[in-house]
């Protein structure tokens, strides 16, 4: 394999270099490759130039492009020693080669990471933790309104919000079949007091009791609920890293309970929802649909009666056919407890990215002795759909803001006008009054009243991507106009303040 040869010839060129290489391994799959090691030198990125050629000189059918360093413990151990690994791609072609590094170049444009310093969205603290983003004011307002949006849609189609603690009892999940399911990657809380709690990896377990506080009836059902909260998974340290791997997950979730005859009434639904919020995000391109069944061979993965499966995954299937979803049948993808329906992406680098999902479950109702009135007066077990719409939070941030290189809709946008003066002298009264009337109006505005030069003012303005900037001159105070220009526009557009309000609102309104 051509990872392998690589990885290889990367060792040869370290060790050639430096003498003191120690505590070295090689690792390689079919993406790339990663070679650690511990030398006494400080070594960069800067260093990859010299590496690559002479790899370059050992072996010239070997195109290899050197990726990432890093500091990482030894066997993955936080308690051992940092060594160095560089990680890296190796290609047989000068033709796929180059169009690797174009791709490269773009994603480094469209990286999350970069964007979300430059729009300042959010941050790491190393007090705080790794893996554990902070979301600043501006990043905080996309979430909130995410969160809006998102639940805006799906009341629509008749769920309601619930709110659990983020901790519960171990039983709770080891009822639910989640202990078993996330072992090492469960947080345990302990107090000096003597509680032992677990902080939640998912919310549906805490849904079931919601939904068994009281005596149900089939009248009511479906019964729905969504919640928007933070999970919590103990990934490996060292795969974290921006928001794409956290500790902390904000994850917009949801379960309907239903009887059995309104399973595919209520899947059907939800795919409709998907679908919905897909396309006013403009993001449903490219979908295609995954329906992930179980691996046949390792039954012990799973939870609840290969009976129950059976029935679940022809159900989902029929479903999926009846939809015209075209769905792939994906062995080894089901959930824990049943089967799934899975909505793929292409994101604007072409790599897939799996966001939305239906799943169907008989199991964990009868494991929490969950159970409605039928119209007989006897009692029968519920089927709960769980589905995730918007999914993390996070994983949804870095999907907008890679798709849209951060420009982001004006119902998004942290800042929806910008208004920059002429001159601070004359206008700044006049500013202030606009501003202030925006914001009665409820449009997230800001003033740029520094000391700065206008054409600096509205360059700055582009470079936050500020949907509007508004600019004041002595034209717009005396009769009383707004003179503004859109994102990335040179073109100006002038209107009474009155017409101003109105055309950003319905602005906003789009989605
Ligand atoms: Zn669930």
């Amino acid at each position: 394999m051509l990872n392998e040869k690589a990885v290889q010839l990367l060792e040869k060129v370290i060790k050639d270099k430096y003498q003191n290489v120690s505590l070295d391994s090689k690792y390689y799959d079919e993406n790339e490759f990663y070679y650690e090691f511990k030398i006494n030198e400080k070594i960069s990125e800067n260093d990859f130039k010299a590496f690559e050629e002479e790899i370059k000189k050992l072996d010239s059918n070997c195109y290899v492009k050197l990726l990432r360093i890093s500091g990482v413990y030894l066997n993955n151990n936080s308690k051992n020693e940092m060594i160095n690994r560089i990680s890296g791609k190796a290609f047989d072609n000068i033709e796929s080669f180059n169009k690797y590094l174009k791709f490269l170049e773009e994603a480094k444009e469209r990286d999350h990471r970069r964007i979300g310093q430059e729009l300042d969205l959010f941050c790491f603290s190393d007090y705080v933790g790794a893996g554990l983003p902070l979301y600043t004011p501006r990043g905080t307002i996309i979430k909130d309104e995410l969160q809006k949006e998102i639940e805006r849609v799906c009341k629509k189609y008749g769920f309601q919000k619930v709110s659990c603690p983020s901790l519960a009892d171990i039983s709770l999940f080891e009822t639910s079949g989640h202990a078993m399911k996330f072992k090492d990657e469960l947080f345990r809380v302990n107090s000096p007091k003597g509680h032992e709690f677990v902080l939640k990896p998912v919310q549906c377990p805490h849904h079931t009791q919601i939904f068994s506080s009281k005596l149900r009836s089939y009248k009511e059902l479906p019964i729905r609920y969504m919640e928007s909260d933070k999970q919590y998974r103990a990934e490996l340290q060292g795969a974290v890293g921006g928001l794409s791997r956290v500790y902390a997950i904000t994850v917009e979730d949801g379960h309907s309970f239903c009887t059995r005859e309104q399973v595919k009434q209520e899947v059907i639904n939800i795919c409709n929802l998907i679908k919905d919020f897909y396309s006013r995000m403009g993001l449903w391109n490219d979908v295609w649909v995954s329906l992930s069944v179980r691996d046949y061979e390792h039954p012990e993965k799973y939870i609840g009666s290969q009976d129950d499966w059976d029935i679940c995954e022809h159900m989902l299937k029929e479903i999926s056919d009846e939809l015209g979803l075209n769905a792939k049948r994906c062995e080894g993808e089901a959930a824990l407890y049943g089967p799934k329906l899975d909505f793929m992406f292409k994101d604007a680098l072409g790599r897939n990215i799996q966001i939305p999902t239906v799943q169907l479950d008989f199991a964990m109702p009868k494991r929490f002795g969950l159970f409605y009135i039928d119209d007989n007066g006897n009692k029968q077990t519920p089927v709960m759909v769980h589905r995730a719409i918007l999914g993390s939070y996070e994983r949804f941030l870095v999907l907008l803001l890679e798709q849209f290189k951060g420009v982001l809709p004006i119902w998004l946008s942290p800042v929806q006008v910008n208004i920059v003066p002429v001159n601070i002298k004359y206008h700044d009264e006049y500013c202030n009054k606009i501003k202030n009337l925006l914001l009665e109006e409820d449009i997230r505005v800001e003033y740029d009243n520094s000391k700065e030069q206008i054409s600096k003012k509205i360059r700055q303005s582009n470079i936050m991507k500020n949907p509007i900037t508004i600019i004041i001159g002595d034209n717009e105070k005396d009769n009383n106009l707004i003179s503004f220009r859109k994102y990335n526009s040179k073109e100006t557009t002038s209107m009474s303040i009155d017409e101003f309000v109105k055309f950003i609102k319905e602005e906003i309104k789009k989605r």
